[in-house]
């Protein structure tokens, strides 16, 4: 998975980050502005799509298991909890690979979920719950604070101004060795979730689907590698917990697992 560390960096140095705070309801600082989420999102949608080491699925070839996805993403989108659902693309993708159990998702509302996640889940509602977890993180503008938070406003903003040009190199350097430092952290992680099960609850699928995932990925033992950055589910142990406090909060609404409607999206999958 190097070649998704090439992309990011290649992202960070093309993105042409704004010097300007946005104002907005998010918490925490953020230098970007809204546009500058969607741009960045494009960009590396683009580039993800052209390059050869993610077999992204085309739309028009697969439309039955895009109508299945898009489906369950415009579900969600319906969610009157969102921030952002007019502000940003929200486009979900399907990349070809069997063997990775990952989704993740970039500013701008860019979605990404691997076949091998697709077909590792039961049903409709636990797959819903992945996608609504990678909203937020998209909603709540994870990625672009976090990268506020760590290079800092006056570093950034020095850098545009052209201070010191060689510290790009320098941060791609980091970024290349210490990718950690932009994972989530566990605030973000916890408030994904949250949201997660909000938005959930606002579509007719069972919000606790939320947390079938992490309870499906504790059994397994030898689940794969994944790299730091785009590791959008470390599991603590108590997330499942989080998870079914938040689902009694909002006076536990139940709904529906799907599980015949997700064997047919599994079905639409390529061989
Ligand atoms: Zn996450």
């Amino acid at each position: 998975m190097r070649q998704s560390v090439s992309i990011l960096l290649f992202i960070l140095l093309a993105a042409g980050i704004g010097i300007f705070t946005s104002c907005n309801d998010d918490d925490g600082l953020n230098i970007f502005t809204l546009e500058e989420d969607r741009q960045f999102g494009r960009d590396f949608d683009q580039e993800i799509r052209n390059n050869d080491e993610f077999d992204v699925l085309d739309e028009a070839q697969y439309s039955s298991a895009y109508g299945h996805l898009n489906r369950i993403k415009n579900d969600l989108l319906g969610s009157d909890d969102l921030n952002h659902r007019e502000d940003f693309d929200w486009k979900a993708r399907i990349i070809k690979n069997d063997t990775v159990l990952n989704a993740f998702a970039v500013p701008g509302g860019y979605m990404y979920f691997y076949t091998g996640l697709i077909r590792y889940l039961d049903n409709e509602a636990q797959f819903a719950g992945v996608m609504a977890h990678e909203m937020a993180h998209v909603d709540k503008r994870h990625t672009t604070q976090r990268m506020t938070k760590i290079y800092g406003f006056q570093f950034l903003t020095g850098l545009l101004l052209g201070e010191d040009p060689d510290k790009w190199a320098e941060i791609a350097a980091d970024l290349a060795l210490g990718l950690g430092q932009l994972q989530f952290s566990r605030n973000d992680e916890y408030e994904a979730d949250e949201f997660a099960v909000k938005y959930t609850a606002d579509t007719d699928l069972y919000p606790k689907g939320v947390a079938g995932f992490f309870i499906k990925l504790e059994d397994e033992e030898n689940r794969p590698k994944i790299p730091e950055f785009l590791s959008t589910h470390p599991s603590p142990d108590n997330r499942i917990e989080q998870i079914d406090a938040v689902w009694k909060d909002i006076d536990s609404p139940t709904g529906d697992k799907s599980p015949e409607r997700y064997r047919e999206f599994k079905n639409a999958l390529p061989e």
